[in-house]
């Protein structure tokens, strides 16, 4: 047996009950026999550029949906997206004056992990994204089938190429800073302190040019660096797009640049853990409040044994009432211990509530967590490094609060997300100014 299916001897949690092996192993048989998605330098280039991050020279910013859908796999919905991440990044690297390294959940995030296999309100097997099933209430609808794995593949492919046009072809030249501003933040406090800045970055522009500098030709600032990532949680995926790099003879998994293991599936003997430490790729990790110091630490030294900088974050997201007592002995243990670290912070999944049946989150608490996280770092001298959120480039009402005030009562308006609430686009950009400022002090 080769080593990439050693999981396949090893308890694996959130995997679908796939209703027929020969179902599967033909679905499998079709993403194995398919091209890889991202190449292996590219891959690694992203290792180079965590290892910035790593050593505090830079700040990580992932962000996307919950969950990604095919219906929502159009081209306004992922250049929005993608304007609503180049917003923040220019935020935080001119406000912060801090090289961003811009991760999307995108192309792929079409998987997630449920708290019940079984769906109390209707006694249907629950949805685990359009990789796996369909969100209608019905028995035919949510039958778990392999064949939606060929087309999440595909669904990635599509929303990838659209990705990568507008990270080089002229949509992501710094230059139109401006036009990433939504019209419906414009005239919000946050909108308004953008527009601020964006003449502040086009003044600098204009000055650079006539000091003979030829903007057209300098590349850091005609397209930007756009990286995808996903939850690793569907293993037959994973392993199908991992490919073994004929130059190198190192496996990566070729589905994202970075795949990170979620909070559910980190168990150190699970398959996930297993799979996912043998492949080259850049790995994040979940880490909330039940995780011991010196769980945090193995799994650090078993997802990162050979101490390579950039390889391994670990994605705090221990909700605003123990960030400031849970993360600092798990910092402290590991950085004694010595393997390099992206310490990232995720202020969205320890935050979740209920409000008469309505999953949501309130923006004050996400800026309060993020806030922990700063200030854990500050006192111990270590590098806040990232900040993984989940976000839409529209004008969605999930989150409460931000400066619009979303209120209880507005949490039926625009409603729209298939699992998780994230921040509206106004609601992103208000956390960039103040993560902006974090970072500066
Ligand atoms: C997620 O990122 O959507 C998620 C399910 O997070 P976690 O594993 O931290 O709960
Ligand atoms: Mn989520």
């Amino acid at each position: 047996m080769s080593a990439l299916d050693v999981w396949r001897t090893l308890p694996a949690k959130q995997q679908p009950s796939w209703p027929d092996p020969v179902e599967l192993q033909a679905a499998y048989d079709q993403l194995a026999a398919l091209p890889p998605l991202v190449t292996a330098p590219e891959v690694r280039s992203l290792t180079d550029r965590l290892a910035m991050v790593a050593r505090g020279e830079a700040f990580l910013l992932q962000g996307g949906d919950c969950a990604e859908t095919f219906a929502a796999n159009t081209a306004n919905k992922i250049r929005d997206k993608v304007k609503t991440l180049l917003q923040m990044a220019v935020v935080l690297t001119y406000g912060a004056s801090t090289p961003v390294v811009k991760v999307a959940r995108i192309a792929g995030q079409y998987a997630k992990p449920r708290s019940a296999d079984i769906e109390a309100s209707t006694g249907l097997p629950s949805y685990r994204g359009d990789a796996v099933n369909d969100i209608a209430a019905t028995a035919a609808a949510r039958r778990p089938d392999p064949m939606r794995m060929v087309a999440s593949y595909h669904q990635s492919a599509v929303a990838l190429n659209l990705v990568r046009a507008f990270a080089t072809g002229g949509f992501a030249d710094l230059s139109k800073v401006h036009e990433w501003n939504k019209a419906f933040v414009r005239d919000s406090a946050a909108g308004r302190r953008y527009e601020a800045m964006a003449t502040d970055i086009e003044r600098a522009m204009a000055f650079m040019a006539a000091c003979g500098i030829d903007l057209d030709r300098t590349a850091a600032l005609t397209g930007v660096e756009l990286f995808t990532s996903h939850e690793g949680l569907l293993l037959e995926y994973e392993r199908a797009l991992t490919r073994v790099e004929d130059a190198t003879g190192n496996p990566y998994d070729l589905s994202a640049h970075m795949i990170w293991i979620g909070e559910r599936t980190r168990d150190l003997d699970g398959a996930h853990v297993d799979l996912l430490s043998r492949v080259g790729n850049p790995i994040g990790c979940k880490i909330g409040p039940k995780a011991s110091p010196d769980e945090v630490l193995e799994l650090a030294e078993r997802l990162n044994p050979q101490h390579i900088p950039g390889r391994l974050t670990l994605i705090s997201r221990m909700g605003v009432g123990r960030v400031r007592d849970a993360l600092p002995p798990i910092i402290e243990k590991v950085n004694a211990a010595g393997p390099p670290v992206v310490w990232s912070c995720d202020p969205m999944h320890g935050n979740t509530r209920d409000v008469a049946g309505v999953k949501t989150r309130h923006f004050d608490d996400v800026l309060d967590e993020v806030s922990g996280f700063f200030e854990v770092h500050k006192a111990l001298g270590t590098h806040p490094g990232g900040l993984h959120i989940e976000l839409t480039g529209e004008n969605v009402t999930e989150c409460l609060g931000g400066a619009e005030l979303i209120g209880e009562e507005d949490l039926g308006g625009r409603y729209e997300t298939a699992c998780d609430p994230r921040l509206n686009t106004g609601q992103a950009l208000e956390l960039a100014f103040l993560v902006a400022e974090m970072l500066q002090h």
